[in-house]
């Protein structure tokens, strides 16, 4: 028994080697390798793989080289858990940079098992960095392995090693405490070791999340950065990978050799100003980073609350920032990676644990995140911040996504309200608004894969269908209330007065994350695109800008979460231009290479319409799959519709041209609906047109050639449609 409390020799014990391989360690240039990772868990190959100057060029790095290297693993007919499937972190060239917060990112890419298509998340933690340092700009994991196994990456002496690992905990947070106690020479050691994992809720579950860790030097915990929308987890514990981890000890400023240092300092030092001097006043990221969020949502009617169906709630100071403010530890620098004075990763420490198999523990708890505050609270009726934070534990632990676990309790609940499950169905879990205590219960039933928690585990999407054929429920109310798209659960922004927020969710190419478009304050709150033409340049522009963070390896926040203090009297404030400029810098001193605004938007497109035909390919990805269920778009029911009839009697008389007066309220429902509906077809029309796609969603050949990746397996897949 060592220190750490672990039995590390006697899990070495168990471990048997299957494969190692050598390389040559080489100092990145200009912020790249030039070279990715190949890893097969399955038959044990590891390979280096050169960058080929075309793949550089034309992907750029991060999402760009995952995407590329997946397209060319699997086939139109490949399923999530296909051994050809894999996972592939990647970074960019800015990645790994210190000088410049929020360049510590990994883009994570795989065949999702909720949508079937590619999906990609952004997420910090070490293991990239340390990864791009090891000597690669991407790994690529293939195959399955039959029984347990840990893949180790050490950057130091230049070895990767695959062995079986049948004693290893399973549970993230005790996984990463295992790898840092099991890798690391001596305690200065503990934070050159990152690793990924998945957990016990990600081998029941389709919505099973990643785990990249950080060790955390003044708390001396392991902490967590989640990769969590799509079922990645569930992939890697399909692959029966319990975790993937790098050592590196060089971290240094200059570890990515950019072609100008001083430049690039320069840069950073701007931003670090401005944001110790303006956080405060704007968005306290530092004090309890996106929770902050919370109330401003609540005060525009925009967060989520059960299932959707309103935007606010008298009960909701329970869960503003304040009341988690209190529960995190304060005055640490909670950088999600080196440089980042954002420090939004916020963590309560010695939180006790009520529920569940660790109860009695104290544990340090990540987060929480405002997406998990709504999605684990206001969207199932649970106002309770202490439930909170313990499913916001468990659902890291377990591997899985607190927004999918979120979105899919909030269906459920609403099921069960309306009259489609029952306590039999559920194995007696009262699954009613606001039962804190059934929420946990039906977490660790999915984590122990048990009962009606390997139904709620199938998502939204598996539940709709679930419950049509084994308990007669209605399709189109399942459709209408279950909030899904392309099968990935929404985010956790109520989009119905917001056209093209609806957009922005429905026609992500990966499904309804607010990653790409983020359009609600722009359009419902500030009306600067008022007409169809300025909602689909809104939604070319920014799902473009944003690509580019994905391909560099940048974290989206110290964007606009932080903006200079004459921003609002720039011509463009909702684009951040200071920023803007600031990247284009950064690009430059990080790889020597001049980019201006229309080159960073030409660098996301190429990737961004790969994608696009790689969801076609796969078979999603069409005019049908960026429908939203109606939820999104409007009120469904009549208590929504009376819920703020004002609003909706408004819009009737003065967008619609109906007289509400003498109507019942069904009819008005129905009559809102069609009209909302009608603009969103138009709304498709103007956006496809805009991103040169045809009216079906298709990029033409035109687009594929202007952006240079009219490859002949690209055109294979579009020239079909276009006739
Ligand atoms: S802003 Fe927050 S999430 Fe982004 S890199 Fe910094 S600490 Fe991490």
């Amino acid at each position: 028994m060592t220190e750490s409390g672990f039995d590390i020799a006697g899990l070495e014990a168990g471990h048997r080697p299957v494969s190692e391989f050598r390389y040559e360690k080489r100092p990145v240039v200009r912020g790249y390798n030039d070279r990715t990772l190949y890893v097969n868990v399955g038959d044990g190959r590891i390979a280096e793989k050169p960058v080929s100057a075309d793949m550089r060029a034309k992907f750029t790095g991060g999402k760009g080289y995952g995407l590329r290297l997946l397209w060319d693993a699997v086939n139109p007919s490949t399923k999530w858990d296909d051994p050809e499937n894999e996972i592939n972190i990647a970074m960019g060239p800015v990645c790994g940079n210190t000088n410049y917060p929020g360049s510590g990112k990994s883009l994570v890419v795989s065949i999702s098992p909720t949508t079937g298509i590619p999906i990609d998340c952004n997420v910090g933690g070490y293991f990239g960095p340390f990864l791009k340092f090891a000597g690669f700009d991407a790994l690529e994991v293939q195959g399955k392995a039959d029984r347990d196994v840990i893949v180790f990456i050490d950057g130091d002496d230049g070895v990767v090693s695959i062995f079986e690992a049948p004693g290893e905990a399973v549970d993230s947070h005790v996984l990463a405490e295992q790898m840092v106690a099991m890798f690391a020479r001596d305690e200065k050691d503990r934070q050159h070791i990152s690793s990924v994992s998945a957990g016990t809720g990600a081998e029941h579950a389709l919505i099973g999340c990643l785990n990249f860790s950080f060790y955390d030097k003044r708390r001396k915990v392991a902490r967590l950065k989640q990769a969590g929308r799509g079922g990645i987890g569930t992939v890697f514990r399909d692959k029966k990978i319990k975790a993937l981890v790098v050592r590196y000890s060089g971290l240094d400023v200059s570890s990515n050799n950019p072609a100008d240092l001083a430049g690039l300092q320069e840069t950073g030092l701007k931003l670090h100003r401005e944001i110790v001097t303006l956080d405060d006043q704007q968005c306290r990221m530092r004090e309890i980073g996106t929770a902050h969020l919370t109330e401003i949502m609540d005060e525009y009617d925009l967060l989520p609350t059960r299932n959707y169906k309103f935007g606010s709630s008298p009960d909701s100071p329970g869960l503003n920032s304040h009341a988690f403010s209190a529960m995190v530890t304060h005055g640490l620098p909670d950088g999600c990676w080196y440089g980042c004075t954002m420090a939004c990763a916020k963590a309560a420490d010695g939180f006790e644990l009520a529920t569940g198999p660790y109860r009695g523990h104290k544990v340090t708890v990540d987060g929480p995140e405002y997406e998990t505050v709504a999605g684990c609270g206001s969207n199932i009726g649970v106002y309770d911040p202490r439930v909170v934070m313990e499913l916001n534990f468990y659902c890291d632990t377990y591997g899985l996504d607190t927004i999918s676990f979120g979105t899919s309790t909030a269906f459920v609940m609403e099921c069960w309200e309306k009259g489609v499950l029952d306590s039999t169905r559920t194995g007696g879990l009262e699954m009613t608004w606001g039962n804190g205590p059934a929420a946990l219960e039906l977490l660790h039933r999915i984590g122990r894969g048990e009962g009606f928690g390997l139904v709620a585990g199938f998502g939204v999407r598996g539940m709709k269908k679930y419950f049509a054929e084994h308990y007669g429920a209605d399709p189109k109310l399942l459709q209408d209330i279950g909030c899904e798209c392309k099968g990935l659960e929404y985010s956790q922004y109520v989009s119905k007065e917001s056209l093209a927020q609806q957009g922005g969710y429905s026609m992500a190419l990966k499904g309804p994350q607010h990653d790409e478009a983020w359009l609600i304050f722009m359009d419902m709150v500030n009306n600067r695109i008022p007409t169809f033409e300025d909602k689909a340049e809104a939604l070319y522009y920014f799902p473009m800008f944003r690509t580019w963070f994905g391909l560099q390896g940048l974290c989206k926040l110290p964007w606009n979460d932080i903006e200079p203090a004459d921003n609002s009297s720039t011509d463009e404030p909702a684009k951040v231009p200071e920023h803007v400029e600031n990247y284009l810098a950064i690009y430059k001193a990080v790889t020597g290479n001049d980019l201006d605004r229309d080159g960073l938007i030409r660098q996301s497109a190429r990737v961004y319409n790969f994608q696009k035909v790689f969801c076609i390919r796969m078979g999603k990805g069409r005019r049908i799959d960026d429908w939203p269920p109606y939820r999104m778009m409007g009120p469904v029911t009549v208590e929504e519709y009376e819920s703020r009839a004002d609003r909706y009697d408004k819009q009737l008389r003065e967008q619609v041209g109906i007289d509400p007066a003498g109507m019942g309220t069904p009819e008005k429902v129905a009559a809102l609906r069609a009209y909302r509906e009608d603009r969103y077809e138009k709304l498709l029309d103007a956006v496809y047109r805009r991103k040169g796609w045809t009216r079906e969603g298709v990029p033409t050949v035109e687009t594929l050639h202007d952006l240079g990746i009219d490859y002949p397996e690209v055109l294979e897949v579009v020239k079909p449609l276009l006739v």
